[in-house]
């Protein structure tokens, strides 16, 4: 058979917060944008696995990328999560020094930061560290205040961008890995996925830890990506009061350290360690890995609480060598094949950023960029059914009973919110994808009450029979298979049910 040809004048690979942020940046002039992602939904790279901190930037080396992108990226959150309906705290940071020597660096560390251009960082004494964080190690000496520091949910921004960027004419292609790019003097490129071949002429490389394959696919070589591995505790909003803004030690060699943070959904995260590992898949945790992740959060937050631990997980660096810094530009010799690659932390942060400069370098290599009249730079947030107030969710559930059905008993998700996160603009077939979008799953019990029945939810909604649900795309199936198994003949019954309830589907398993 044929392979389906589209034509583009940018392809887009890997959806990521980065790829998905330049997409949405272009989304605003009139081209035509494929962003083309192997896994089966957004944000199921490194964009789901990381501290979710907004940095104020005062780490990076004055003068790169990572030191501009963060700055600038650090300024655009507030009104880009305003636009797109994305959670955003900005409470501020704090470097914790816990000796005399370590108070001494903090000093090196503000005067970094505003080289780098990061307002309002103050070296403040125990006693202020303490009155804002009375949980922090009462052994702190002095800190470092930084009032831009924030945080955020990256795979709700990556979901976000991307449901805006389609909403605004961007093509994406999900589960398409992208296999082979025929190349053209550098500047008019074959993109190859299966069944699918983009013609375009320029590629935009944000692929994360794959970034180096992805170049070696238009012969060239320029660097390699090693992972390195960040394993963490999630625990549970009972102890998320504990801190209220990220608290880092004085950093270390090859990372920020490991900080303790609220998440904007009100749990609290310890993490990440660092290990270089050669396999790009292993997002495995182990059990050094955690107790070096808890003693060093320890050492911040000494009542930290293990048995209050929810899950465990990691997620990988994409390091770069021999550049310690982003690269983003035209690969050598091929000036229409743009690579935004080795975003490492703080490329979450710097994503708003990375998408403007990217736009900037395309329009330099050619890329005509005029500005469509009808662009929307607005997402509404979805309808989160546990941030209303009392009244607000009695009128939802007037209006239709399933928001009074709840099927995610630890973040309080009613089934109309999962059925509506089931048929937004960027289609979600699986179990993450419907906990990113609604949090059934995120809570204290991990998903073991409210997983089955979003099996059900999926397959009455999409008509993907149970065995074939995937947690998170590919192999990654629920069921093993039909016996005389009581949710395979429910999840059947739920279909049955639709006329039951007013016409309106209604699963009761
Ligand atoms: C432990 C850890 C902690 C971090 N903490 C922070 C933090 O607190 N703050 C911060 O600012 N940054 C942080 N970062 C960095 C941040 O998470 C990353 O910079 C960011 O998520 C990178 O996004 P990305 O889009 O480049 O990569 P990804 O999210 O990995 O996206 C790349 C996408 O490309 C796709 N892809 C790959 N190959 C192909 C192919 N052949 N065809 C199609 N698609 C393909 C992948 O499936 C993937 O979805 C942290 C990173 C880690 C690992």
């Amino acid at each position: 058979m044929q392979p389906r040809r589209i034509a583009a004048d940018v392809v887009v690979i890997g959806a990521g917060v980065v790829g998905t942020g330049i997409a949405r940046e272009l989304s605003r002039y009139d081209v035509r944008v494929v962003l083309v992602e192997k896994q089966a939904d957004v944000a199921f790279g490194t964009t789901k696995a990381n501290t979710a901190l907004v940095h104020a930037g005062y780490d990076a080396e004055p003068g790169t990328w990572k030191a501009r992108l963060n700055v600038r990226g650090n300024a655009l959150y507030p009104k880009t999560c305003a636009d797109l309906g994305v959670a955003y705290k900005n409470c501020g940071s704090l470097v914790v020094a816990a000796t005399e020597n370590e108070a001494g660096y903090l000093h090196e560390l503000k005067e970094r930061g505003e080289r780098n251009g990061v307002p309002g960082l103050e070296v403040i004494p125990r006693e202020q560290v303490i009155e804002l964080e009375p949980h922090v190690n009462p052994g702190v000496v002095a800190a470092l205040w930084a009032p831009t520091g924030g945080i955020t949910s990256p795979w709700e921004l990556a979901i976000a961008y991307a449901e805006n960027a389609v909403a605004n004419g961007v093509e994406l292609l999900l589960s398409a890995p992208v296999t082979g790019i025929g190349v053209r003097r550098g500047r008019a490129f074959s993109v190859r996925c299966p069944g699918v071949v983009m013609d375009a002429r320029f590629v935009v490389n944000a692929a994360g830890i794959w970034a180096d394959d992805i170049e070696r696919m238009v012969g060239r070589d320029d660097f390699e990506i090693t992972p390195r591995r960040g394993e963490y505790y999630l625990f549970d909003k009972r102890v998320g009061h504990l801190v209220s803004r990220p608290l880092f030690p004085v950093p270390a060699e090859l990372s920020k350290g490991i900080v303790v943070t609220p998440t904007v959904d009100g749990n609290l995260i310890a993490g990440p360690n660092a290990l270089l590992v050669g396999d790009k898949g292993d997002l495995s945790t182990t059990a050094v890995g955690l107790a070096e992740v808890l003693e060093g959060a320890r050492r911040l937050v000494p009542g930290l609480p293990i048995r209050e631990s929810i899950t465990n997980f990691a997620g990988l660096r994409a390091v770069a060598a021999p550049i310690g810094d982003f690269i983003i530009g035209p690969s050598p010799g091929v000036p229409n094949f743009i690579n935004a690659a080795g975003i490492q932390s703080p490329g979450l942060t710097a994503a708003p950023a990375i998408a403007e400069a990217v736009r900037d370098i395309l329009a330099d290599a050619g890329l005509a960029l005029a500005e469509k009249p009808d662009f929307n730079s607005v997402r509404k947030r979805p309808t989160r059914f546990s941030e209303l107030g009392p009244e607000e969710q009695s009128a939802l559930i007037e209006s239709d009973p399933l928001w009074g059905h709840i099927i995610c008993r630890c973040e309080t998700v009613p089934e109309a919110e999962i059925i509506e996160a089931l048929h937004r603009p960027v289609s979600c077939t699986t179990l993450d994808g419907v906990k990113f979008r609604t949090r059934a799953g995120a809570g204290r019990c991990q998903g073991g009450f409210c997983g089955p029945r979003v099996v059900a939810i999926i397959h009455r909604e999409l008509g993907i029979s149970p065995e074939k649900v995937t947690k998170k795309g590919g192999a990654s199936f629920i069921l093993s298979g039909r016996t005389k198994d009581p949710l395979l003949e429910r999840a059947d019954e739920c279909v049955d049910e639709r006329e039951e309830v007013g016409g309106r589907a209604h699963c009761r398993v």
